[in-house]
């Protein structure tokens, strides 16, 4: 695969996506609250049945630092993902280069990136910046004995794995900004701590939403389908109206982890719900 990444300014700040890969979904098993005839819907929608689902990462230039918003799935979810690595070198960023990882949540796609088998760190000088509520859960023990059994390795256990290299330089936030120009919104549910990021220089601005969709042909028109991966379906499902609506509202770009490549997009929204506008 060659590299994919997409450069977009943001008034001063310096937005590039680097694509970590893709993943191919089996089927739809995953998904809850599925409408009536869900593959319909996608094609109808232009999308593809099993869905691809785009895994993308962000690099911010701003103010002379450099960030990266969350670090893609590392080497643990197979050939078509962990592909940062090369977008980076392509894009002729060291990984020691960058100052601050951002990330939207701690998942396998998001965090596994962070660091190798052998506990090193991938961004040796990186400082780790994510919402409070999100390094409490994946330590859990009560929540994760309640969890699932497949996602107590994937999601709990790889979380602590994954931070634990970083543990002297976390910084934790609830909300406001957190690097030059880069304000966290929480947007709790698909995870305690999951978290957008709106980045404004000047009177642009861009809203990278994190996991606010994983499929955009089912999850923009009906935005009450949520994930079996979701810690809490219904605030998921809420946050992401709300999102929805921010978006729409104020006429603000979006960007996400999971909109396919590069991931650019406008809300638009009418008396018949949402719909999303890729940028060209
Ligand atoms: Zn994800």
């Amino acid at each position: 695969m060659t590299a994919a990444i997409h450069p977009r300014r943001v008034g001063d700040i310096e937005v590039t996506v680097l694509s970590d890969g893709y993943l191919d979904a089996a089927s739809l098993a995953v998904v809850r609250n599925l409408p009536p005839n869900p593959e319909d819907l996608i094609r109808r929608q232009g999308g593809r049945v099993p869905p691809r689902i785009s895994v993308n990462t962000f690099l911010v230039k701003s103010a002379g630092r450099i960030a990266l918003i969350d670090t893609g799935s590392g080497d643990s979810m197979g050939p078509t993902l962990g592909q940062l690595p090369r977008a980076l070198a392509a894009l002729g960023v060291a990984p020691d280069a960058i100052d601050t990882i951002l990330l939207t949540h701690m998942h396998p796609d998001h965090s596994n990136g962070l660091s190798d088998a052998a506990g090193r760190r991938l961004f040796p000088n990186a400082e780790v910046v994510l919402h409070e509520n999100e390094i409490p859960h994946w330590f859990d023990d009560a929540a994760m004995a309640r969890a699932p059994e497949r996602q107590r390795i994937r999601y709990f256990g790889q979380a602590r794995q994954q931070i634990a290299p970083y543990r002297d330089r976390v910084r934790e936030f609830r909300a406001g900004e957190v690097f030059p120009g880069v304000t966290a919104i929480p947007i709790p549910g698909h995870t305690p701590g999951h978290t957008a990021f709106l980045i404004a220089s000047g009177n642009e601005s861009l809203l990278v939403w994190g996991d606010t969709v994983h499929i955009p042909e089912l999850q923009v028109p009906r935005p009450e389908t949520t994930m079996m991966f979701d810690t809490d379906p219904d605030a998921a499902a809420a946050s992401r109206v709300r999102v929805f609506d921010m978006a729409a509202t104020e006429n603000l770009p979006v960007a996400g982890m999971h909109l396919h490549f590069p991931g650019f997009a406008h809300m638009t929204k009418s008396a018949g719900g949402f719909a999303l506008v890729p940028e060209t």
